[in-house]
């Protein structure tokens, strides 16, 4: 221990024995009595808090940009959090100042405390959860330069020591009088002390320049002056058409709206007339420009939700449960308008970039440029940019993915999970493996704002506690519920099509004879259609197609999975949690059948065997390799809404959100493959999956119709999506998850441990798990391979925990935990988890 201090007395003291979950000291924001801080320090490969002392004359807030000594050198850090005493037992001359602040009020006030519940919460250094919420680049090897005040530009200095005037003359002997602290270190010795001074004396001013990759993007403009000249009529025009366009033009656009020549502009600049400036100009997502839309008029449930809505005061939780199509974002829209009016901004959440597009769209209609747009795909200059455009404070509404819950607006007005119930909300890896829904729950208590949770299908865990919420009044929690349709539409009638008497009647296509006459009509009809297929890797399941049945575990109420392994290896049947497996039987064990077909066609194969069945058919296929490129998403959903194709194949990615009111036939090619997923979780998501697609048929005058094929018609989840009967699903599956405590009422850590050795990751999942076992109070399923088990190489193994949601339990030190694993073993804990296979 004595040596490690030691070496962290050179360069601040390290506290990573308190990182994340130490909760000591408080977060305080006055000044007055706290004379330390804890400091992220921008170095790479840094990951810990570091305390300094605060200089008297220096007001430093959280969120602050700082300037500090790190080892021989000055670094960039992000001040986190004022202490009044230190946490750390070292003697006090030890600890060193902080330099100065380079730049403040970086981020919104509770901004770092959000921060740092992630992190205790989903046992993840606070470094990791930085990194997930900040802009790649912001935190990068920025730089520290010093440049020359005017008043040091000024020839005669005050009398200086030797240092600081070596500082100075370097830096006057620089056209622009601006350089690297580094460069400046590598010239002067000691240039630490020169460059107090010189800061003291307001000689120079020190700023942290942006790392390369997001340096702002600059562009000439051209601004008018007051004072007219002796100007040619030629002139005259160019000043007349600045002055109509509001005195200032990007120098781009006035050359080609004058039709002019650069020349002709530097003649004004001469006369004094004009100037020409690089400006910023910020690099946010360009929406196509969308015709204004005025608020609609409700319906009197949308009414009764949107004045429930306002009438809301600080933290409150909504569950806004419609069905398909009854308008809950016409509610969003006009929730949010008033907000805007009083200087506030609003955050809303949607699933996946897939429905983006259309939501901005909508969005950009109604509020215009005050909505953008944030998510992983943008550039990193765009990323970049449009967090600082939301750091100005500006009323704006921003869309985004998960990580946008990290969105800087300081001043939010309400918080809107779309689709709430989605599991894109959750982040599997890499750590911090958050929900956005229990950030935006932190995150509105903090901002003490509203959060509308808006869902066709809410989660297990949102309508339980939103339907026990007079037990629990705080925070206020309201259900809003959407019933029907917009018009009173009916919701689509959903036909289910038993493939088993399919295959009997000889029919060995992979469209059922419904189907296939419902997708010849759609050209003579003139109507389009969506076609569903659930695909994922591979997590088939194995099933008979004579009797439908579906090999299980005898010791788990879940479908074995067909186990993925090496060529030649043989064929195995696994549960993932328990581990119990079997061979590959040649025959159904219910009645003899050699069928026995793992499931998981792509839709790939289903477009190539449409072409083949329907040559005229044209289709285009949405999924996630059709849309990799940028904005291929909003080209293909233009081309289809412009009725270039009869047909959307697709997976996932189109159950969300689309709203396409010519769309009236809406397939389901097997609906099985969501329902025999070897997770806890199989039913709910196929639920809403079935649910939420056939919400996209009949949105518009025509009515809309669903088929849906299965090998299991008599299972309770399609029966539920038959009847559109969210309430009797809800119900049987609680209880069964109530009987098994899973998640809503027990809680699930799972353990994810892997390695490039598949022998050592199987003994270190062996031993994690036994030494676990010591906790009475928790419950271990596994060590369990994942269910593919060789990802990029790595062999995958998994624990899962399970322990009462209410009462805290007796959980481990999971750094303990952590140092079972050999070097070679990577361990993620997943808390919450939703994928568990
Ligand atoms: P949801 O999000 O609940 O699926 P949407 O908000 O997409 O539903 O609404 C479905 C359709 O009904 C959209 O085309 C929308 O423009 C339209 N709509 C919503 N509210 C109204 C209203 N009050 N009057 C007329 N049309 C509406
Ligand atoms: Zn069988
Ligand atoms: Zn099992």
């Amino acid at each position: 221990m004595s040596k490690n201090i030691e070496i962290m007395y050179s360069n601040g003291v390290n506290l990573s024995s308190v990182v994340a979950a130490e909760p000591t000291g408080g977060y305080q924001t006055e000044t007055s009595q706290n004379q330390w801080i804890e400091v992220l320090v921008d170095c790479p490969g840094c990951s810990d808090l570091f305390i300094y002392r605060l200089p008297a004359q220096l007001e430093i807030k959280p969120g602050d940009i700082l300037s500090v000594p790190f080892g021989t050198q000055q670094v960039g850090a992000v001040a986190i959090r004022l202490l009044a005493q230190p946490n750390i037992d070292i003697p006090l001359d030890k600890i060193r100042e902080v330099e100065d602040v380079v730049s403040r009020g970086f981020f919104p006030p509770h901004y770092w405390e959000l921060l740092n519940r992630v992190a205790a919460y989903y046992y993840t250094p606070l470094m990791q959860v930085i990194r997930v919420a900040l802009p790649p680049g912001l935190l990068g090897r920025s730089q520290r330069r010093l440049r020359l005040t005017s008043w040091g530009k000024a020839e005669i200095p005050p009398i200086l020591n030797p240092t600081a005037q070596k500082i100075l003359e370097l830096l006057q002997k620089q056209a622009s009088g601006d350089y690297s602290y580094y460069y400046i270190q590598q010239k002067v010795k000691a240039a630490y002390r020169g460059t107090r001074e010189l800061l003291r004396l307001g000689l120079v001013e020190s700023y942290l320049e942006p790392p390369r990759l997001t340096q702002p993007k600059l562009q000439k403009a051209v601004t008018l002056l007051d004072n007219e000249g002796d100007l040619t009529p030629r002139q005259k025009e160019i000043v007349e058409v600045l002055r109509r366009r509001g005195g200032e033009l990007w120098q781009s656009e006035l050359l080609q709206i004058c039709s002019t020549s650069t020349s002709t502009l530097k003649a004004l600049v001469e006369k004094g007339c004009i100037v020409i400036e690089e400006r910023e100009i910020l690099r946010r997502e360009q929406n196509p420009l969308v015709a204004g839309d005025q608020a609609k008029s409700l319906t009197l449930a949308q009414s009764q939700a949107l004045a429930t809505i306002q009438s809301l005061q600080g933290f409150t939780q909504v569950l806004l449960h419609g069905v398909t199509g009854s308008g809950k974002t016409e509610v969003y829209l006009q929730a949010i308008a008033p907000l805007l009016q009083q200087g506030k901004s609003a955050l809303v959440l949607v699933p996946e970039i897939g429905l983006t597009p259309q939501l901005t769209d909508r969005f950009s209609a109604r509020f215009g440029k005050k909505v953008s747009v944030y998510h992983s795909a943008l550039s990193d200059g765009e990323r970049y940019d449009t967090w600082r455009q939301m750091l100005t404070g500006e009323p704006q509404v921003i869309i985004g993915t998960r990580s946008a819950i990290f969105a800087p607006l300081p001043n939010l007005g309400l918080i809107i999970l779309d689709e709430e119930h989605d599991s894109s909300f959750k982040q599997d890896t890499p750590i911090p493996t958050y929900h956005a829904r229990s950030v935006a729950q932190w995150r509105a208590e903090l901002e003490n704002c509203p959060l509308i949770l808006g869902s066709a299908t809410p989660s297990l865990e949102s309508w339980i506690s939103f339907s026990t919420s007079e037990t629990n009044p705080i925070p206020p929690t309201y259900y809003l519920s959407l019933p029907e349709r917009i018009n009173s539409r009916p919701l689509p009638p959903v036909e289910i099509i038993d493939m088993r008497q399919e295959l009997q009647a000889g029919n060995r296509s992979i469209f059922s004879r419904p189907l296939q006459t419902a997708l010849q009509e759609l050209q003579d009809k003139k109507q389009q259609g969506i076609l569903f297929i659930h695909r994922r890797g591979h997590s088939t399941f194995v099933s008979c197609r004579s009797c439908g049945y579906v090999l299980e575990c005898p010791h788990c109420d879940v479908s074995l999975a067909y186990h993925h392994s090496e060529e030649g290896a043989p064929q195995l049947l696994r549960c993932h949690y328990c581990n119990y497996g079997r061979s590959h039987p040649q025959n159904c064990p219910e009645c003899g059948s050699p069928y026995l077909k793992f499931f998981g066609s792509g839709t790939q194969r289903v477009a190539q065997e449409l072409n083949r069945q329907f040559p005229n058919l044209r289709l285009i296929r949405f999924d996630s390799d059709t849309t990799r490129t940028k904005g291929a998403h909003r080209t293909l959903l233009t081309q289809f809404a412009n009725g270039e194709a009869d047909l959307l194949v697709g997976t996932q990615m189109l159950t969300k959100g689309l709203d396409l009111p010519q769309v009236t036939l809406v397939g389901v090619v097997a609906a099985d493959g969501l329902l025999h997923l070897s997770d806890y979780r199989a039913s709910e998501r196929a639920f809403q999956t079935l649910t939420q697609v056939a919400g996209r048929a009949g949105r518009g005058e025509d009515p809309g119709r669903v088929i849906m094929q299965t090998y299991t018609p008599e299972h309770p989840v399609i029966e539920a999506v038959q009847k559109h009967d969210y309430q009797s699903f809800s119900t049987g599956e609680l209880e069964q998850r109530q009987a098994l405590n899973y998640p809503p009422y027990g809680r699930l850590i799972l353990l994810r441990i892997s390695s490039l050795d598949p022998i050592q990751v199987q003994n270190t999942a062996q031993i994690i798990a036994t030494s676990l076992n010591r906790f009475a109070d928790l419950e271990i399923l596994g060590p369990a391979p994942a269910s593919i088990l060789r990802v990029a190489n790595r062999y995958r193994w998994q624990i899962l925990i399970k322990f009462p949601a209410d009462a805290l339990p007796n959980l481990p030190n999971w750094e303990e935990i952590r140092e079972l694993c050999p070097a070679s073993v990577s361990l993620t804990i997943d808390v919450d988890p939703i994928n568990i296979m």
